[in-house]
């Protein structure tokens, strides 16, 4: 997905909540407190994320309460969006650069990152091993070629190094 279909997919913070809630929940919603399987929309505030109420406990939760993003004061957008750059870009994202594309400080973006990059640590999660047919990217490694007057190394696909 490119960033422009990202944007069509996801315009809003409506589509982004969404697209958490199906996947913390994907069949029906549960109370993070009590585990109960019914629960009810409650008035917030409209800046704010949408909260449920659940009938069993009565305590409220949105999709992030008990996650990492557990309390965000950003919008799932923002936190979307530095998912998206961040598994995107091979060689890491410095936090000043996140913060731009992202609009928050770069301490903001900072702890995103921290937060984006332990929740794909698979130790921190009951994610499975992987399985069937795995595909790696390609890399090159050696250092650079010696610098011969007249000669243009190739790069990448064109390399000869191992
Ligand atoms: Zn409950």
């Amino acid at each position: 997905m490119n960033l422009n279909q990202l944007r069509e997919q996801f315009p809003n913070e409506a589509t982004c909540r969404k697209f958490f809630e199906n996947i913390r929940w994907p069949s029906g919603r549960i109370c993070p407190h009590c585990g109960h399987d019914k629960s009810w929309v409650i008035q917030a505030a409209a800046n704010r994320q949408k909260r449920y109420e659940c009938s069993h406990c009565t305590r409220q939760f949105t999709v992030t309460t008990k996650t990492a993003l557990h309390a965000t004061k950003l919008p799932l957008s923002t936190w979307l969006l530095a998912m998206y750059l961040i598994t995107s870009s091979s060689k890491g994202l410095a936090s000043t650069v996140l913060a731009r594309l992202i609009g928050t400080t770069q301490p903001t973006a900072w702890k995103v990152g921290h937060t984006v990059r332990k929740m794909m640590d698979s130790s921190h999660s009951d994610a499975p091993l992987l399985k069937g047919v795995v595909e790696l990217d390609e890399t090159y490694v050696g250092g650079k070629p010696p610098i011969v007057p007249g000669i243009q190394h190739k790069r990448g696909k064109g390399t000869s190094k191992q």
